[in-house]
């Protein structure tokens, strides 16, 4: 039986970081030496979009590079970096998106278990409890804010800290942070989202929890992206659908994408929509899918141009690695059905 872990407070209004200052005050407790960890997203640097007024003069401020997706190098030097200051922070907050809130929590566990963040990739591997930490999402949609994994990419493999340890204490979801994402970074990051849903409800694991909440994160993406934009909305949307991943499967659609992003270094959200193109045959709701690119005025580039028979057989055998996802698809039979040259088939589309 699963002992499924939520995140155990969250805020949700237009303007609720103000929020952020009385919890981390509370947690400094009115002591000078007493310092917090925020990492935002590099977008911000600079720009004076959201107030910070909750930063005290000891805090470390650290603007994460989410050019790239987050590695276990660069956690790894980010918590060397908080090591330096010989104690523990009392907070660790991340301000962005999928990317900044996974180093966030990828930190927090750190700085308390020994090694390196490498030996964490997997499945509770983390024994000691973790700095308390917030989320605070810039961008909806992988539901990062609210699962039990912080995804890093190794040396050898793309994979989380999935652990209870890894879950937020405390969530803020505030939609004015949202207002100034590129609409087709919007686009890519929401479909995540919409693909969760989509692998969660299909998929053979999953139980009455995590299907009312794919069907109804689904629902509202659909009533948002086809009819009226309401970040708020989305925010929800992406919670519901983070708390329904993280405790069903996805399917077909992430693995393909795994495989497209190791070979051609691709981020989530965008391999996701490639792939998710082209995979009609296997989920109704692509056609919704294509209704909103077109309705965004989203041309999807074909990403195959170019890539050599040695690079497909690569993604297509970083495909095939996902047992759980695709045999939640197919079944246990999923080998038989699943096979590389259906995977390549699908790889030479996109
Ligand atoms: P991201 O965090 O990688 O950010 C994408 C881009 O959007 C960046 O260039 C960033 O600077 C920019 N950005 C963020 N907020 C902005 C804002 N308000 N205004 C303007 N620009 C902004 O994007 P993402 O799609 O949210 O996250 C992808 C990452 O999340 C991947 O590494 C993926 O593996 C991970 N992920 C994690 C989980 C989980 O449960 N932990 C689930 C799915 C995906
Ligand atoms: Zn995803």
């Amino acid at each position: 039986m699963k002992n499924s872990k939520m995140v155990l407070y969250y805020y949700l209004g237009r303007g609720s970081l103000s929020q952020l200052k009385g919890l981390l005050d509370g947690k400094r407790g009115g002591k000078s030496d007493a310092f917090a960890v925020v990492v935002i997203d590099h977008y911000f640097d600079g720009k004076n979009l959201f107030s910070t007024d909750f930063l005290e003069h000891q805090d470390l401020v650290i603007y994460a590079d989410t050019t790239e997706e987050p590695k276990t190098s660069y956690i790894d030097e980010l918590t060397d970096l908080v090591k330096e200051r010989g104690q523990l922070p009392v907070a660790v907050v991340g301000i962005g998106g999928g990317s900044t809130l996974d180093i966030a929590k990828a930190i927090s566990v750190m700085l308390t278990n020994p090694g390196k963040s490498v030996k964490y990739q997997g499945w509770d591997l983390v024994k000691n409890p973790p700095v308390y930490k917030i989320g605070v999402p810039t961008i909806a949609g992988t539901g990062a804010e609210f699962t039990r994994t912080a995804v890093l990419t190794g040396p050898e493999k793309k994979l989380g800290i999935n652990s209870d340890h890894s879950v937020f204490d405390q969530v803020i979801l505030d939609a004015d942070l949202l207002k100034t994402v590129p609409t087709d970074q919007f686009i890519y990051t929401a479909m995540d989202c919409f693909v969760h849903n989509e692998e969660s409800l299909l998929g053979r694991i999953n139980d009455a929890m995590t299907i009312a909440l794919a069907e109804k994160s689904l629902d509202m993406m659909k009533e948002i992206f086809l009819g009226e934009m309401d970040h708020e909305k989305l925010l929800v949307a992406s919670s519901l659908g983070g708390q329904a991943v993280a405790n069903s499967s996805v399917g077909i659609c992430h693995p393909l994408s795994y495989g497209l992003s190791i070979v051609l270094g691709l981020h989530h959200g965008f391999s996701i929509c490639v792939a998710f193109n082209q995979l009609e045959e296997y989920y109704p709701n692509v056609k919704v899918f294509k209704e909103i690119l077109k309705k965004y005025n989203i041309v999807l580039p074909r990403v195959m141009e170019g890539v050599t028979e040695e690079q497909l057989d690569i993604m297509a055998e970083a495909t095939l690695k996902n047992e759980k996802p695709l045999s939640n698809a197919f079944g246990d039979d999923w080998k038989n059905i699943f096979t590389k040259e259906k995977v390549k088939d699908l790889l030479r589309k996109m």
